[in-house]
């Protein structure tokens, strides 16, 4: 693997603070403390992306935020690498490394207000957490499209889901965080008290500290409707062409996905389809089913007439129906950018690309973003560019590891032929590890602040397994006329 440079490096983490770690923990420690050997470790040891392997020395399980405190305090103390994980879902394996990892997985209260439509979770709730629990008082979080996702790196990076379009970013939804700092100390933050700080947690990611409870905003919602379809070869560049001026006006109610793949083998396919170049189309109706039955009827109508179903469903079938498509273990790999025209050039390009994909299960996913999520000014919130609606990812998702270089190849030289037509900006949240220099253009305008409250929170930067800001660069990166294009 180390020929395709995908894993960040990391200096040694040294066994000595890892027994100082172990020996000040040990007694005053209420979760568990895991050495590799040990029962239950291998168990915790592993993280989502099969291509992300580390050996921690210490795995730190929390059981509340005092525990949280103390593993932070101890590891700044013996400056131990140390990793935070939530749901260890990282696609750049930020959540592991070979010294420490502050693991929040038995972290998981959801405490729900249904009446002011609030709840308040900890920081290692996955999003199925938060569904089912938000779900018995008929209300929703704006989340993300996998339930075994964890809600704290979503959250922080800015969350996009199903209902980004209806109710914003998860992290619009946000009203307060408590956050443990580098020294062990607990702060809170909102609108009104540490405002930089809330600032900086809506998109700037694992950066400051680590977040044991997010306060968010819920809304009524219980049912959807959504139709699905697969497209024809012949038939993408023209639906691509439709999609761009059709959700240019679309409702907010309306969120059409669309995934270039290569359709399976399943019975459910069409014959002809199976195995060649698709569009699966999802068009999702938040709004009164009997309102969307036209724009939905619109959207399909392109699609192989036998490959076309619409249903309704609940919210929580939704969240979970991704679940089985992209389990642990697999090996990928993504890379991601915002296209404010999503021009005739790059349909063209995303179409021939499609049909040299190296894996079944490798796509290319196109999201439309705008209506509310685009309502909140780019000055708010620290996450990315709000004003390009469109977000393509091109997501390599493979079972062997002799398939690493084929499909790794595959995403990086569609990127670079897709580059010069992407706006700057990226959402980090979808990026690999092997693109650190990209984060100063995650942040653009918003960098110079950013690295401000990073400095103030974290000078030494102890909080780095992350798209990382590093404290003191005010004033030391500018962008080039080409990144502005
Ligand atoms: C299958 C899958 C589906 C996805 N779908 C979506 C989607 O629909 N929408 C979307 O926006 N994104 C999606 N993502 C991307 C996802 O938002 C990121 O991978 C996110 O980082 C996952 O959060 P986590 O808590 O599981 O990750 P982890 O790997 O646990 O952590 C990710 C980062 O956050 C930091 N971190 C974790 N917990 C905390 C905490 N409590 N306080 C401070 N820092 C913390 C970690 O140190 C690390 O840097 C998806 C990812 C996967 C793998």
């Amino acid at each position: 693997m180390d020929e395709l440079n995908i894993a960040p490096l990391f200096p040694e983490t040294g066994a000595s603070s890892a027994r100082e770690m172990y020996a000040s923990l040990d007694g005053r420690f209420k979760g568990d403390l895991l050495r590799p050997g040990e029962w239950g470790y291998e168990d915790v040891r592993s993280v989502w992306n099969g291509m992300v392997s580390r050996s921690p020395r210490l795995i730190a399980r929390c059981a509340d935020v005092a525990d949280v405190q103390l593993a932070v305090k101890m590891a700044s103390a013996t400056g131990i690498l140390t990793a935070i994980r939530c749901g260890g879902h990282s696609l750049a394996g930020f959540s592991t490394c070979d010294g420490l990892v502050i693991d929040l997985s038995r972290m998981r209260e959801v405490a729900l207000d249904s009446d002011n439509r609030r709840a308040r979770i900890s920081g290692g709730c996955l999003l199925g957490s938060i569904d089912s629990a938000t779900q018995q008082a008929g209300l929703v979080f704006p989340s993300g499209v996998v339930s075994h996702t964890g809600a704290s790196g979503l959250i922080l990076g800015g969350g996009t889901g199903w209902l980004t379009r209806r109710f914003g970013l998860s992290c619009d939804n946000v009203e307060g965080f408590t956050m443990v700092t580098a020294d062990g100390s607990l702060v809170h933050c909102s609108e009104s008290e540490n405002p930089d700080l809330f600032w900086a947690l809506r998109g700037g990611g694992g950066n400051f500290g680590v977040v044991t409870e997010f306060e968010l905003r819920l809304h009524p919602l219980t049912s959807v409707v959504l139709g699905e379809g697969l497209v024809p070869e012949r038939e993408i560049h023209r639906v691509l062409q439709f999609w761009r001026e059709f959700m240019a006006d679309a409702p907010f109610d309306l969120k059409w996905n669309i995934d270039l793949r290569l359709a399976s083998q399943a019975k459910n396919v069409p014959v002809a389809l199976r195995g060649r170049p698709v569009a699966g189309s999802s068009v999702l109706w938040t709004g009164d089913p009997e309102k969307g039955q036209p724009y939905i009827g619109h959207a399909l109508s392109q699609c192989h007439p036998d490959s076309v179903r619409t249903r309704r469903m609940s919210f929580l079938e939704l969240q979970t129906m991704a679940d089985l498509s992209f389990p642990h273990g697999r090996r990928y790999y993504m890379k991601s950018g915002y296209f404010a025209d999503f021009a005739d050039s790059t349909i063209d390009c995303l179409v021939a690309a499609t049909s040299e994909i190296p894996s079944p299960d490798t796509q290319i996913e196109l999201a439309y973003l705008g209506a509310a999520a685009a309502q909140v000014p780019a000055t708010e919130t620290a996450f990315g560019d709000r004003s390009a609606p469109v977000i393509v990812n091109l997501l390599a998702n493979w079972a062997e590891p002799a398939l690493d270089a084929a499909n790794i190849s595959w995403v990086r030289q569609l990127f670079h032929k897709l580059r010069p037509a992407m706006k700057p900006g990226v959402y980090v949240n979808f990026m690999s590890a092997d693109e650190q220099d990209r984060v100063p253009e995650a942040y653009h305008q918003r960098w110079e602040r950013i690295v401000e409250v990073k400095s103030h929170y974290d000078p030494h930067n102890f909080f780095r397994l992350n798209q990382n800001i590093p404290p003191g660069t005010r004033g030391q990166t500018s962008f080039s006329d080409a990144t502005d294009k």
